[in-house]
């Protein structure tokens, strides 16, 4: 049979080094077709530094040498159960040594006489170089030697081996790839062709070329996306809210019925939001603060304020505990005014959510509460005029437009409150969120006691547990945040109770505690999280179902396992679950394995306990990818993670008006028909019409 010619439409089946073996594997990642495969860009490059020779290698950077093994000693057991060898090897400039902690199998591997390229950073010590556990891979005579290595996020049973050979067995693709930006424009920009820049992503031969065809990927993507949302946004521009007025409210009542006097900058929040609530034009503001600001009472005024008025609100969080603790806030603080609040997720049972919908389409209740759920087919408003939406970064910019579709009625769109905790500069904020008016809560609530954190290693457990043992004895709970696993949703519910049997058993034996993961039945969630807040459980172990908005206040101590595979942002997220109450509060982040740049970002953790500081240094290390983290990438390629930086946004201001200029132009037309398929892929435009 002649083998089908590669296209971007060929299966992946037809891809060598795919097969039928690996085919499954590849469709579970959403990979069906050879141009799929090219769209998945690296999720980072390991740095192999410069080649350089055994006498000229300087001391701590980044480098490799190629080498032969001289001598390897057996393993020995050494402190902690570890275990330790040494290679000696040489070049013709000179000898060193190489020393490997606990992976006795690779002994065997460093046979004298084979050669080797190996790196890491060598150390110039008393008795000569060394090497701590460098990497090293065969070396071939001849062989190219790549400064950038691609990092896939791939699950087993893919390896980074594989899938790069799939993908290097896909790039003569890139030769025929179609430019998505004008000609004249990637020329005036300095950028790459499209089939350029995706070839030098997945195989990049210097620092240039890779900063260039990143910067072009992003330049394109965000391009695309600005000129999306530019779209839904016109597409929406002269719609009418139902204005929602104070007056006759009661709300003082309201106020007064508080259990604490809002913060001056609450107060702000509130009457910049009642005021937008006046208005015909329908309220477009974000409500930004840091964890624990209080951005829940703020939410709760403006839903007050509309159903006083004799129409419908609705809050959508991002995750079922989230929604549960908010239903609960808000029933506490709404339904002494007879307010009736429903909670609308997909975990709950089915006729519990009939139960809810048909409330909510007869307008016999006044809230809903949820998550996605909300926005999912049969759910319908009586009169929605208000929607909120907490943690807003971890929704995309379709299903907000969903939401707004589901309250449209009689021509008026509902008012839109976004809340978020991640502190993010104006230009990101306008990227993700659209044109919103900001409202910012730059004060906590009085009486917040300091976080103090600790960045710790895998030795240090002992002590750390015993810590924890003592907290929790003495009145104190901890949240154990579980190791990262990259694999399937069933492989974290795996690891997530074999890590609970491990502590349950071992180091915390006899504590009470509870485990959440996202495997678990709603009901599952809600009474680990009831009795965690209780505080029948003392010990809280998660996978990272808890990092947003849960409020426990007893919690005392936050520990993150694997906390160099986090993004800053995320673990303030984690570390803001604590220090809600009165006692000092611990945050404790294991660095499990992570190199330099990992525990330099640690060290920004420990430092710095600014919201704002650690989203500013988290944007500059990791670029913009992380603020939407993986779970809503599919509305933005991973190309938009490549950003390195923040200058591709700030030289796509503007472009969208210089764009709409050139609409119709037949340079441009791949550029728009981009953003109509954008609008399609995530189902916002049908929403909005
Ligand atoms: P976030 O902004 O992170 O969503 P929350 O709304 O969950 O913060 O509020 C955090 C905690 O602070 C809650 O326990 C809430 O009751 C409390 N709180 C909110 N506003 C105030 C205030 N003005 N004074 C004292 N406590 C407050
Ligand atoms: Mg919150």
């Amino acid at each position: 049979m002649n083998k089908p010619e590669l296209t971007p439409e060929t299966s992946i089946r037809f891809i060598r080094g795919v097969g039928e073996a690996r085919y499954e594997a590849f469709l579970r990642l959403g990979i069906e077709t050879a141009g799929d495969l090219l769209a998945c860009f690296p999720r980072g490059y390991e740095e192999r530094g410069r080649t350089v020779t055994i006498s000229e290698a300087p001391e701590g950077e980044l480098c490799s040498v190629v080498v032969t093994v001289s001598e390897t000693t057996k393993p020995v057991r050494i402190r902690g159960g570890k275990t330790l060898f040494r290679s000696l090897v040489t070049d013709d400039t000179g000898s060193m040594e190489l020393s490997f902690f606990n992976t006795p199998f690779m002994a065997k591997t460093l046979i004298p006489g084979r050669r080797f390229r190996v790196f890491g950073r060598i150390r110039h010590t008393l008795y000569g170089k060394e090497m701590v556990s460098p990497k090293l891979e065969p070396f071939a005579e001849g062989g190219e030697l790549p400064y950038f290595v691609p990092v896939y996020r791939v699950s087993p049973p893919l390896t980074q081996k594989t899938f790069a050979s799939a993908v290097k067995n896909a790039l003569p693709l890139c030769d025929k790839m179609q430019n998505v930006l004008p000609e004249s424009m990637i020329k005036a920009r300095g950028l790459m062709s499209r089939g350029d820049a995706v070839r030098v992503l997945h195989s990049p031969r210097g620092a240039e070329e890779l900063a260039r065809a990143k910067r072009t990927m992003a330049f394109e993507t965000v391009t695309v996306f600005r000129l999306a949302l530019a779209r839904l946004r016109s597409d929406s521009s002269g719609e009418r809210a139902v204005p929602l007025g104070l007056k006759g409210s009661g709300a003082k009542l309201f106020f007064d019925s508080l259990p604490f006097t809002l913060t001056g900058a609450q107060q702000r929040a509130v009457k910049e939001i009642f005021s937008d609530l006046a208005r015909e034009r329908p309220m477009a503001r974000l409500l930004q603060g840091d964890v624990g600001s209080g951005k829940t009472a703020v939410a709760a005024a403006a839903i007050y304020l509309c159903v006083k008025n004799g129409y419908q609100a609705c809050m959508m969080a991002p995750t079922e505990i989230l929604a549960q603790q908010h239903k609960k806030t808000l029933d506490k603080l709404l339904s002494p005014f007879g307010i009736k609040t429903v909670l609308l997720v997909s975990g709950l049972p089915a006729a519990e959510k009939r139960a809810a919908r048909a409330a909510l389409a007869s307008g016999e209740a006044d809230v809903a509460v949820g998550t996605h759920a909300l926005i999912t087919g049969d759910t319908a408003f009586h009169n929605c005029a208000l929607v909120v939406t907490d943690e807003q970064h971890r929704f995309g910019v379709a299903q907000r437009a969903a939401l707004l579709g589901k309250s449209e009625r009689d021509g008026r769109r509902a008012h839109m409150l976004v809340m978020s905790a991640t502190p993010i500069p104006r230009s990101l904020s306008l990227i993700i969120y659209g044109d919103l008016d900001v409202s910012l809560l730059d004060e906590l609530p009085p009486g917040r006691q300091k976080i103090e954190t600790r960045v710790v290693r895998g030795e240090d457990m002992e002590k750390v547990f015993a810590f924890i043992r003592r907290e929790t004895g003495s009145g104190g709970r901890a949240y154990i945040v579980c190791p990262l696993v990259e694999e399937s949703e069933n492989s974290e519910k795996r690891a997530a109770e074999s890590y609970f049997g491990y502590l349950t058993q071992g180091p915390l034996k006899g504590i009470p505690a509870g485990l959440i993961h996202g495997r678990l039945k709603q009901a599952e969630k809600e009474a680990a999280m009831a009795a965690f807040s209780s505080g029948e459980t003392k010990v809280l172990v998660s996978t990272t179902v808890i990092e947003v908005g849960v409020d426990v206040p007893e919690a005392t101590v936050m520990l993150v396992e694997n906390a160099e595979s986090f993004g800053l942002s995320q673990l303030h997220q984690l570390r803001g679950r604590i220090g809600r109450g009165t006692r000092r509060s611990v945050c404790i982040l294991v660095n499990g394995g992570g190199g330099n740049e990992a525990a330099d970002r640690l060290r920004i953790m420990r430092d710095t306990s600014d919201g704002f500081k650690v989203a500013e240094a988290d944007l500059q290390r990791r670029g913009p990818g992380d603020f939407f983290g993986e779970r809503q990438s599919g509305e933005f390629s991973l190309a938009f993670s490549a950003i390195s930086d923040m200058s591709v946004l700030r030289e796509t201001d503007g472009i969208v008006k210089e764009l709409r200029a050139r609409e119709g132009e037949k340079e441009y037309a791949p550029l728009f028909a981009a953003a109509s398929r954008f609008l399609q892929k995530t189902g916002g435009s049908k929403t909005v019409n």
